[in-house]
């Protein structure tokens, strides 16, 4: 057992701090004001090479690791910004076409999303359900050589961004297939964003289809296969996420330390009083756990393990934790940390989505829960 990290990794840590102070950290205020990342964002991550990091070489990725993606996405995720899920989408999403996909489909669509030209998106989430696939409304109908496609996806991060998305519908047989689609397609619009609590620049709109026209050639997988796309994508997303929270969770301790240091208590630091110093070491101990078992996870993945249950029982312990952390963080700050002056402000709201999306908090429980009673192993 290894807990080192390896010489790449360390520069590719160095390398995402370096590109959240240049790149991310400056343009916040701005990010926030106008709910929008800035358009050159993506093609400066592919120009750090942070995008088709698990792709190979051939296809316009650097053939990197999960690991490495989701040091870079704890590194970014101090900044507490949305940018994070523009360079983690893109690069999970190049994985799932890479993994699924035939030698056509990996052609056309992976090198656009590795050089940062194309937003990649992954639509499932309906008006009626996100947490039960099985319920899913989207058809597709099968005329000769092609499907049409109708109905309406909500929630889509980057459905109205130029690139491709990979959409879940049924066709007559009411099996799930996954489609890629362009986004350019005629029949193809969108909402108006979502105005989030967090996570300005997010860019979550709805999207509808009205006979959009899909080829054949752009069956992800197997016909009637969708959930396994799926539900892989989603246990990857998951880990991703969790590296994010993790990351937050450290800006949490970093600005709490900051401001207990400095803010007198009784004439004395905050930092001098044993109540302080014990939130600060539950605060510490709780990120290292998530932070450890984040990577493990991630090693589990880029071992070609089943990482699926360990990705749910992942999230099911870092969300509380790290909410717990960003609940100690804001009451150390007193007022001020409910104040958009401070960082924590921001850092609180982001940390406030993770047990809804890539799968609910209550999901996973029924994962690893279901998971332990067919267990044999007792
Ligand atoms: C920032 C953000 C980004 C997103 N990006 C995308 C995206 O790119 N693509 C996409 O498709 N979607 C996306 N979504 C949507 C998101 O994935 C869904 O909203 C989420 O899966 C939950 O679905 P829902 O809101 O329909 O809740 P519901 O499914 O209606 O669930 C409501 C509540 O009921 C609970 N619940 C539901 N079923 C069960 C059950 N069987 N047992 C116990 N409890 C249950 C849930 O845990 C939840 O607490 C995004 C959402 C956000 C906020």
């Amino acid at each position: 057992m290894d807990f080192a990290l390896s010489g790449e990794s360390k520069m590719m840590v160095k390398a995402a701090k370096d590109f959240a102070l240049k790149e991310i950290e400056p343009v916040t205020e701005k990010i926030e004001r106008e709910d929008a990342l800035p358009d050159d964002l993506l093609q400066k991550f592919a120009k750090a090479r942070m995008l088709g990091m698990m792709v190979p070489r051939e296809y316009g990725g650097i053939g990197s690791s999960a690991l490495n993606v989701i040091l870079v996405a704890e590194e970014l995720a101090k900044t507490a910004s949305a940018a994070v899920f523009v360079m983690a989408l893109n690069n999970s999403i190049a994985e799932t076409i890479h993994y699924w996909g035939s030698e056509d489909i990996r052609q056309r669509f992976i090198p656009s999303l590795c050089d940062g030209s194309n937003y990649a998106s992954m639509a499932f989430t309906e008006p009626a359900t996100g947490s039960d696939p099985t319920a899913i409304t989207m058809t597709a109908k099968h005329e000769g050589d092609h499907f049409i496609l109708n109905g309406t996806k909500r929630f889509i991060t980057n459905g109205h961004k130029n690139g491709s998305g990979v959409f879940y519908a049924k066709d007559e047989t009411e099996k799930v297939t996954a489609y890629m689609v362009e986004k350019n397609t005629g029949g193809y619009t969108w909402s108006k964003p979502w105005s989030l609590m967090g996570l300005a620049g997010q860019g979550l709109v709805d999207v509808f289809l009205k006979d959009v026209k899909v080829s054949q050639e752009n069956i992800l997988g197997e016909p009637g296969k969708g959930f396994h796309i799926l539900l892989r994508w989603i246990a990857g997303e998951r880990i991703q996420q969790m590296a994010f929270m993790t990351g937050m969770g450290q800006e949490c301790l970093n600005q709490s330390l900051k401001f207990a240091k400095e803010r007198m208590v009784r004439a004395r630091p905050m930092t001098a009083m044993q109540g302080f110093q014990w939130m600060l070491a539950e605060m510490h101990a709780s990120i290292e756990a998530c932070r450890w078992w984040t990577y493990r996870v991630a090693c589990m993945q880029d071992a070609g393990d089943d990482f699926q249950i360990d990705s749910a029982a992942l999230k099911l312990f870092v969300v509380p934790t790290i909410q717990e952390v960003a609940r100690k963080a804001l009451q150390i700050h007193g007022s001020y940390g409910y104040c958009k002056d401070y960082k924590i402000e921001r850092l609180y709201r982001t940390i406030a989505h993770a047990g809804i999306t890539a799968s609910s908090t209550e999901l996973q429980k029924t994962i690893v829960g279901s998971a332990l009673s067919r267990s044999k192993d007792i």
